[in-house]
């Protein structure tokens, strides 16, 4: 039997022999002294890739986007982002529980809204109000179908949140999918960010870790709340030497995961009985609904992994693929086999 051919999350790689290789020569020491040079120099490199003075080496996402919300808001204050977003949905309340702020859901596109939706939601002073001080962009967006954010939308949001004295922060996941997709540097987008970062455990291909930059004062903020949760780390140049291999060589290579993706998406279109959703796949990211067959998605997945491959299951009818460095082209050609075979029984 072939190894599982696993498309559930771009989380399921797992580090390379040489990024192994990378891990196990890094230099270390005590990350919170600022004596560990692996992650000085991951920080140095992040902060410079995303457009801004300084960064900070993270165990995940999730506690960036807590430390982005501790950062900008006061208990109570008000964060726009989009309805089907990460935290309102994946952080287990954290961003009450530890950023002490409410969410303020946006109905957008594919994960995206607007500048005129930030201008209609946006609060004036008014007491009884909570204070708006917040807006999240998620790029690419996650459950939106991994839709990029263009330059010029980040823009326009960032403007108009700026107009109205409002901070933007990027959850950037899947930043560089974006910019690989947009063929932009990462730092257009995060200049425009009073915070952003970067996933290194998504389709970057690292075990774990992200890189929250902005400026030196934020970042120097941002250190004093990752040392409250319990993020200050010791000998992390192990894992941070993982995230600078992923940098090295795991980048330019995201375009492949696209193309794949792109191919799944045209045979599942093609496959009677599955509908596309969400649009043209832009990244990695292909959502489907096996509506049209009547047919639940937690079937489909067990006749899927009946064959050797996994792809996830959102509710009774939507499902989610993700393209990643541990699916080949013949990983790709399995996984149409397996499809055509479980929807045609
Ligand atoms: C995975 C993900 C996160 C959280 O990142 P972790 O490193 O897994 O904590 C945040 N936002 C989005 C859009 C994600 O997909």
């Amino acid at each position: 039997m072939n190894a599982l051919i696993d498309l559930a999350s771009d989380t399921k790689s797992r580090p390379t022999a040489a990024m192994r290789r990378a891990m196990a020569e890094a230099e270390v020491g005590d990350e919170q002294a600022f004596e560990d040079p692996t992650v000085n120099a991951l920080c140095e490199r992040a902060a410079a890739l995303l457009g801004h003075e300084a960064a900070v080496f993270l165990p995940s996402g999730t506690m960036a986007n807590q430390i982005a919300f501790r950062l900008h808001t006061r208990p109570g204050d008000e964060v726009l982002l989009e309805a089907t977003t990460h935290p309102i949905h994946f952080e287990s309340g954290g961003p009450a529980a530890n950023g002490f702020c409410m969410l303020r859901p946006l109905q957008g596109e594919r994960g995206k809204f607007t500048a005129s939706d930030v201008e209609a939601a946006a609060r004036g002073a008014y007491r009884h109000n909570p204070r708006t001080s917040l807006v999240c962009i998620e790029n690419t967006t996650n459950m939106g179908g991994g839709a990029v954010w263009t330059v010029d939308e980040v823009l326009a949001v960032a403007e108009t949140a700026r107009y109205h004295g409002l901070k933007v922060h990027m959850d950037g996941a899947r930043l560089a999918n974006a910019a690989i997709a947009a063929g932009v540097p990462l730092s257009a987008y995060g200049r425009l960010c009073h915070t952003v970062w970067l996933d290194f455990s998504k389709g970057l291909g690292a075990p774990v870790g992200a890189c929250l930059a902005g400026s030196r004062e934020t970042i120097d903020e941002a250190w004093r709340i990752k040392q409250q949760l319990g993020g200050a780390m010791r000998q992390a140049g192990v894992i941070a030497a993982a995230a600078l291999y992923a940098l090295d060589h795991h980048v330019e290579r995201l375009a492949e995961d696209h193309v794949r993706a792109r191919r799944l998406a045209a045979a599942i279109a093609e496959t009677n009985g599955l509908e596309l959703l969400n649009g043209p796949v832009e990244t990695n990211l292909v959502f489907f609904s096996t509506a049209p067959s009547g047919r639940n998605a937690s079937d489909l997945q067990e006749a899927l992994l009946r064959q050797g491959v996994r792809i996830g299951a959102l509710d009774k009818h939507r499902m989610r693929a993700c393209t990643h460095i541990d699916v080949d082209d013949a990983g790709i050609d399995r996984a149409i086999a397996a499809m055509r075979e479980a929807m045609a029984t």
